[in-house]
């Protein structure tokens, strides 16, 4: 490998933002950020649990900031935008990770469950995406955005039909950022992650006969871990996917092509 390819992959000097980024996929896909150099600016509700995260990130020397954010709130995403300026003037790359999952038979779905979970996985992102890409387009220099999708978004989904509709919602989402920021050097992805290990699963991969079918189902005969999440990040993070725009990449060891 040449001196020139390497260096497609390096983010010193860059600066990203990741939602939920203290634990999970977040946290994966912050830590490969920050194995390439990147500085953090880590959103979550959590203070605890995000100044533990930004500690472990820390170990790769670079900055770590942990900003306290709901981002379902309108207010709070704006002003964790601020404060991560305020910290290190520019954005260069945003993650649009945080979301929430539940089970619900979808004849017996309540319209307030319907709303909480898409004020969380589409209105987040959504802001999210508008709050950085509002900064990126109004500076030089480009800049990479990625919102996190899932497998659920292409499968039907019996027990989800609101976490599947959010994030079908983020994969049409992301296409229209991606052609309204592409005339400023911005590319706009979505990240489709099949089954992996992180707390959010914890209770479904209790049952043995569930985490048996996903096995039997993953040609890769094993769940996914938060590091698995690392190389795309830094992919779709770096210059390397400089033409890459308006696309969703799965990333689950074959699940939904068996
Ligand atoms: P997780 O372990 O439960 O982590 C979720 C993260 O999101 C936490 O950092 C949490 O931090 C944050 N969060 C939740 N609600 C938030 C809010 N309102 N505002 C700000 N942050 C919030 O979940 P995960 O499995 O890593 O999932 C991460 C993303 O990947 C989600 O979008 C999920 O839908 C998607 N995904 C997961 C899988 C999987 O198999 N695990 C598969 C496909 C897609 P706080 O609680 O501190 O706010």
């Amino acid at each position: 490998m040449g001196s020139g390819t390497k260096s497609l992959f390096d983010l010193s000097g860059k600066v990203a933002v990741v939602t939920g980024g203290n634990r999970g996929i977040g946290f994966g896909m912050a830590r490969g950020l920050a194995r390439s150099g990147a500085a953090i600016s880590l959103w979550a509700r959590d203070e605890a649990r995000n100044e533990a995260a930004a500690k472990e990130l820390a170990t790769s020397g670079v900055e770590v900031q942990t900003v306290g954010c709901d981002v379902s709130s309108e207010r709070a995403v704006e002003e964790a935008t601020q404060a991560t300026l305020h910290r290190f003037g520019r954005v260069d790359i945003g993650i649009a990770n945080a979301g929430v999952g539940a089970a619900a038979d979808s004849l017996k779905l309540k319209l307030d469950e319907w709303h909480r979970i898409l004020a969380v996985n589409l209105d987040g992102v959504f802001l999210t995406l508008r709050e950085l890409g509002k900064h990126m387009a109004g500076r030089e220099g480009g800049g990479k955005l990625i919102a996190i999708s899932s497998v659920s978004a292409q499968h039907g989904t019996p027990l989800q039909p609101h976490y599947a509709a959010s994030k079908g919602g983020i994969e049409s989402m992301v296409r229209s950022f991606a052609v309204r920021l592409a005339k400023y050097d911005i590319q706009v992805n979505a990240v489709e992650p099949g089954w992996i290990e992180t707390e959010a699963t914890a209770t479904g991969f209790a049952n043995q006969k569930l985490k048996d079918a996903i096995l039997r189902r993953t040609p890769a005969r094993r769940l996914g871990q938060p590091e698995d999440m690392e190389g795309i990040a830094i992919y779709l993070g770096s210059d390397a996917s400089r033409f890459h725009t308006g696309d969703t990449i799965r990333v689950d060891g074959g699940y939904a092509i068996f």
